[in-house]
């Protein structure tokens, strides 16, 4: 039996090209969020880099494509495997790029992704999605012809990646690609591009060259990959502004995209709920990752009837939340990712405030000279139409709204650009399911939130995405749907 493969995560941080380490001309650096200083240099990759990649990418694929599902899960396992054994080391990675606490105590027990556990989350979600199989149809077949529906991979995938789930997100995108037998260019966030280099110089020892690439770049590195000729598929999650855009520039070559976007995901809390259980897991939920989870939820309407004691109840529990930097094991709420966020975050504290609206913080955050920092905020009843209630503010701060009818709270729920996900909590599930039948969003979950299986599809609606990035529909998502209409050869009967 071979060992599992390792690599040095602490550096030096290259693109993988052909699984050949590769530095740029010129450098460009992250910074660490918690205290503003620089992290170490990445590449800055320009045409020739992607040309490279694409040519490799795209020479990997004529072998990859015919290797069999069992193969390319056998690699997946062994790069899970070898992702595991390196946990500890990913983690620190994580936390020292993208800001989250290491934390060692969290407010519930669900499976929270902070920076230990975006590692093994990563892990057990690229394992679920290798049990899927993608199957032949038959779906017509006599003595003389045989018709069958199959799926092909496309060729040359570009996973793009956000900066809030550096791991997870680019170990579903590799996950996806690979099982379906497309080769794969990563493109991490240019805030948070170290861990999906070191994922790819990692994968590097286990598939062949070509199979999984890496580019770091800045914001010019998108544009490029979604607008060459060569790249048959984008795979983007990120902002609904920056979707749009891809969208628009992948259309020149009509290449196949899959976009998971922004959310602004309610959570209806309904009379028979139990505030005291509920009330730490929609919390939990809503600051999770500091509010920088697309999935987080950013709408909470509570029932008039238990507005009050939840309110009061709410506004306690994240007093409880606390505020600190990744090394500080007992935080729950780590800065904000990076600079242009926090000023963005900040927007929607001024708006609340300059308009009267009332507002709960946490009381106490220790003075900071360094980092984005921002306190937990809640915001009691803002007019319907606010910024806070429409806007996605992807940070530490979350409305209140009560309602009074079961029609009118759909109604309001359902009014936003967005359907990425919902909920719905409550005692009488007989109420809490009819509510959740009538929401509009890619996932709904009954006194849950945030809880997806890698098996079922997962995307959004309206202007939350496009397509789905798990379950059968995501395997599909990477593939060419092929009808063949094949005639049987004749056998002669002696
Ligand atoms: P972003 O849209 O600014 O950037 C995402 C990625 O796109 C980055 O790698 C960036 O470099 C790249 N990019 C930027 N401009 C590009 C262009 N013109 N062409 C191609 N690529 C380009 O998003 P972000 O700020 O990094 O992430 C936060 C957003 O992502 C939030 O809206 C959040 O809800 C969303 N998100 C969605 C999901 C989901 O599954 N639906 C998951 C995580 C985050």
């Amino acid at each position: 039996m071979t060992s599992t493969p390792t690599i040095d995560v602490f550096g030096p941080y290259l693109n993988v090209i052909n699984n050949e380490l590769r530095g740029t001309a010129s450098f460009r650096n992250g910074i660490n969020p918690a205290t503003e200083e620089n992290n170490p240099n990445v590449p800055l990759s320009g045409t020739e880099d992607v040309d490279a990649a694409v040519l490799a990418g795209k020479n990997a694929f004529q072998h990859w494509c015919q290797t069999s599902q069992h193969e390319r899960k056998q690699r997946l396992m062994g790069f899970c495997a070898a992702l595991e054994a390196l946990s500890e080391d990913f983690a620190k990675l994580l936390t020292k790029e993208q800001g989250k606490p290491v934390m060692s105590q969290v407010p519930y027990n669900p499976v929270i992704p902070f920076s230990k556990i975006e590692i093994t989350s990563a892990v057990s979600w690229m394992r679920g999605l290798a049990e899927i199989e993608m199957k032949d149809t038959i779906l017509e077949e006599d003595d003389e012809k045989l018709v069958i529906v199959r799926y092909v991979p496309l060729g040359v995938v570009a996973g793009i990646v956000p900066w809030n789930f550096p791991i997870h997100l680019a170990c579903g995108k590799i996950a996806l690609s690979v099982l379906s037998g497309n080769v794969i260019i990563l493109k991490p966030s240019p805030f948070t591009p170290y861990c999906g280099i070191k994922l790819v110089e990692l994968a590097g020892k286990i598939f062949p060259p070509g199979v999984v690439q890496v580019l770091s770049g800045d914001d010019n590195l998108g544009p490029l990959l979604t607008t060459h000729p060569g790249i048959a598929k984008i795979s983007f999650t990120g902002s609904t502004e920056t979707g749009k855009k891809v969208m628009a520039s992948a259309s020149g070559s009509l290449k196949r995209l899959t976009l998971e976007l922004g959310g602004m995901d309610p959570a209806v809390v309904c009379p028979s709920a139990d505030i005291e259980v509920i009330v730490p897991k929609i919390a939990t939920v809503a600051f999770l990752n500091s509010g920088q989870l697309c999935l987080a939820i950013k709408r909470i309407y509570v029932h008039e009837s238990i507005y009050a004691e939840f309110k009061n109840a709410f506004v306690q529990f994240v007093q409880t939340l606390k505020v600190g930097s990744g090394a500080d094991e007992a935080a729950f709420i780590g800065p904000v990712q990076n600079k242009m966020q926090f000023e963005k975050v900040k927007e929607f504290l001024t708006e609340s405030k300059s308009k009267g609206f009332q507002t709960f913080s946490k009381d106490e955050v220790e003075e900071r000279e360094k980092g984005y920092f921002i306190n937990p905020t809640v915001v009691d009843r803002p007019p319907e139409g606010a910024k806070i209630g429409t806007e996605e503010p992807f940070g530490p701060i979350v409305p209140l709204f009560s309602w009074e009818t079961e029609e009118e709270v759909v109604t309001r729920a359902n009014d936003s650009p967005y359907g990425l996900g919902a909920s719905v909590w409550g005692r009488d599930l007989v109420q809490a399911n009819r509510i959740a039948r009538q929401l509009q969003a890619g996932s709904v979950w009954v006194n849950a939130h945030f809880e997806p299986n890698p098996l079922a599809a997962l995307g959004g609606h309206k202007e939350s995405g496009m397509g789905s990035e798990a379950g059968l529909s995501g395997l599909q998502a990477l593939s060419y749907p092929q009808t063949l209409y094949l005639r049987k050869p004749k056998v002669h009967k002696l």
